[in-house]
């Protein structure tokens, strides 16, 4: 099993907008193994292909149940080939997010997202699917199509006096409603 080193804030591959992955073929099949890894053993809830070092547009999801994540907000293993947002909500709501590429920082700020989004892309098969998405999993896939086109959740900050390091941001989670 290869988990490979999430890249930091900073690496230029971060800023740069990702190509249309254009064949599902086996070396394209071994990435997406590697992302899946990568994400489970880093413990994350979502993970962008530039991440970790490949500039292409490919994202996958998974929501697990932690101490701190209510269990209606879980969801299963999703791969995402250039997805594309088709459809957001007007109503948009500031909630907290945190960055496997901003992890050295520990940072938690709250970012302003529409509410609800529905999303195209095709499966690790190369099958095309829509998707309807809202609450932690639609924050989730925007956050991961952000990193497809260069941008860092830190440059969407709404308000940064509401800026938290991560013990702060869990001790606050637990008393009130979590978050990302
Ligand atoms: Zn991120």
């Amino acid at each position: 099993m290869i988990v490979k080193n999430i890249l930091q804030a900073g690496h230029p591959l971060l800023r740069i907008k990702s190509k249309e992955a254009s064949k599902i073929d086996v070396k394209m099949t071994k990435l997406v193994d590697n992302m899946v890894n990568t994400l489970k053993a880093q413990n994350l809830v979502g993970l962008a292909a530039p991440q970790i070092g490949f500039s292409l547009r490919i994202i996958v999801t998974e929501i697990r149940k932690t101490e701190i994540r209510e269990v209606e907000e879980t969801d299963e293993l999703r791969i995402f080939i250039n997805p594309k947002i088709i459809w957001s909500s007007k109503k948009e709501i500031v909630d907290y997010e945190g960055c496997g590429s901003v992890a050295e920082a520990n940072l938690f700020a709250p970012v302003k997202r529409p509410e609800k989004i529905k999303v195209k892309a095709l499966d690790k098969n190369g099958k095309p699917f829509e998707l309807k998405a809202e609450g932690l999993l639609s924050k989730v896939i925007q956050h991961e199509i952000d990193h497809l086109d260069g941008i860092l959740f830190v440059d969407k900050i709404a308000d940064t006096k509401q800026i938290m390091g991560r013990e702060e941001y869990l001790k606050r989670v637990k008393k009130t409603k979590p978050g990302g």
